[in-house]
């Protein structure tokens, strides 16, 4: 065992070690044929395994630890992250339940402590810890719906949604795709949804807001997926709570802009929602899968998940991380969480976030004055930027992912293709936006 954990830790060092000097590009993927054969009849030596993971899965990898991976909104683990979920790993833990697993589950309970009110979120705000935004969003809306309904005297979890009385679901125009698929899976329906106008940067349009009656629940956003854009919470917070009903933001990336007092302001509003979803696994740079729902009423989000059986020690006036989540048998996945806070504290976060900024910032402004358009105000970690009509844009993309310096992906903006620049990763440096910006413009001028 030894010496198959220490190789183990010894190739993983490597691997990351060698990220900067490599393609961020998948490179070799054609030996992941080799992976592709029968089941064995016999075992394999535990060696072999790891050898052949590491030979040949590790140069088919997109370079999502390294600098300069700025595809989607996520950043790589910091080091502290990797290393004590590691140490977790070799842990074990089942973290259902504090009685059983008591080190994981305070982990847990005080990083949640520490989330809250880094986010400013209201003192005694409930949250179970999820594998992302999308399961954060699907937990937090469970206890909205559970919360809507038990005011009208139904318990949709005994009862469910045959015959119970309609909930009116608002949601902005740029709702996360994500968003929609939990409405879904909660039975409240991708298309039922009342739709918002958005305005130019993707913000849902307050004031177009419709009139509101019986129970509703309204899904706002902070921090759109390509713009970066904050949703005016303040004013859907006011409207909300004059009407009674449900507010629930995703903030999968943006609720972070709350723990930096310069840009708060964006996030105005915030703690008067009802509940919340965050990412660990973009921003806070912990390794994959991490999110937070967070939901004001710890006991709605209680009732709405938590279960018992005679088998299960479930009483304790502890935390069990399973009353507040979806899943029994779980990774401590909190556990990550609690060392990139310990290990950043307050001005940590907020350091990692402003350079983060700072880039995205640097970015715009250099293809701008380069004569290309940007296309979003960069008023977070989000870029994006047109280099011409579609198809330019797309042969421009398509070249920055085959030269191989940064890795950036394609999107849609208000009708114009466009590439998207997410800077989210720890890991980034000035001089990391040097040489993307030089690839960048190296491959728009080579292809115009
Ligand atoms: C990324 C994202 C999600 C989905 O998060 P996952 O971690 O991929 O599940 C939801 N909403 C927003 C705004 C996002 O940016």
């Amino acid at each position: 065992m030894r010496s198959l954990l220490t190789d183990s830790a010894a190739r993983a060092i490597a691997y990351l070690e060698g990220l900067n000097a490599r393609p961020v590009a998948p490179m070799a993927i054609d030996r992941l044929d080799e992976l592709d054969k029968p089941l064995a009849d016999q075992p394999t030596p535990p060696e072999e395994v790891l050898r052949e993971l590491d030979e040949i899965g590790s140069p088919a990898t997109m370079a999502m630890a390294g600098p300069r991976f700025f595809g989607f909104v996520i950043g790589g683990a910091l080091p502290v992250t990797l290393a004590a979920n590691w140490l977790a790993g070799a842990w074990d833990q089942n973290s259902a339940l504090y009685n059983v697993t008591p080190a994981t589950a305070q982990l847990e309970r005080i990083a949640l402590e520490w989330l809250v009110s880094l986010f400013g979120l209201p003192a005694g705000t409930g949250g179970g810890f999820v594998t992302g935004a999308t399961m954060a969003n699907f937990t937090a809306l469970a206890a909205a719906r559970y919360g809507l309904l038990e005011r009208v005297g139904w318990n949709v979890a005994n009862d469910g949604l045959f015959g119970a009385p309609p909930i009116t679901v608002i949601v902005g125009q740029e709702a996360h795709v994500t968003l929609l698929k939990t409405l879904s899976l909660l039975g409240l329906g991708r298309n039922r949804v009342v739709r918002v106008p958005a305005d130019r940067q993707g913000r849902l349009r307050a004031e177009a807001l419709p009139p509101i009656s019986g129970p509703t629940l309204i899904c706002a956003q902070a921090g759109n997926v390509n713009s970066g854009a904050f949703d005016p919470l303040a004013d859907i917070g006011a409207h909300a709570r004059a009407n009674g009903a449900w507010l629930h933001v995703d903030g999968a990336f943006g609720l972070w802009a709350a723990a930096v007092p310069e840009m708060a302001h964006l996030t105005d509003g915030l703690a008067g929602a009802d509940s919340w979803a965050v990412d660990c696994h973009k921003w806070l740079n912990v390794p994959y899968d991490s999110g937070v729902a967070f939901v004001r009423d710890s006991d709605t989000l209680r009732a709405a998940m938590a279960i018992t059986a005679e088998y299960l020690p479930t009483a304790s006036h502890e935390r069990n991380p399973s009353d507040f989540a979806p899943e029994l048998s779980r990774r401590g996945r909190g556990v990550e969480v609690w060392a990139a806070l310990r290990a950043l504290g307050v001005e940590g976060v907020r350091d990692l976030i402003r350079r983060t900024c700072g880039h995205a910032r640097r970015f715009a402004a250099e293809l701008e004055a380069a004569g290309y358009e940007v296309l979003n105000d960069v008023v977070l970690n989000q870029v994006i930027v047109a280099f011409g009509d579609a198809a330019t844009t797309s042969r421009v993309v398509a070249g920055i992912q085959a030269d191989g310096t940064c890795w950036c992906g394609p999107t849609v903006w208000q009708g114009r293709t466009a590439m998207r620049i997410s800077v989210s990763s720890w890991a980034t440096t000035d001089e990391d936006v040097t040489r993307s910006l030089a690839a960048m413009l190296r491959v728009a001028r080579a292809v115009a």
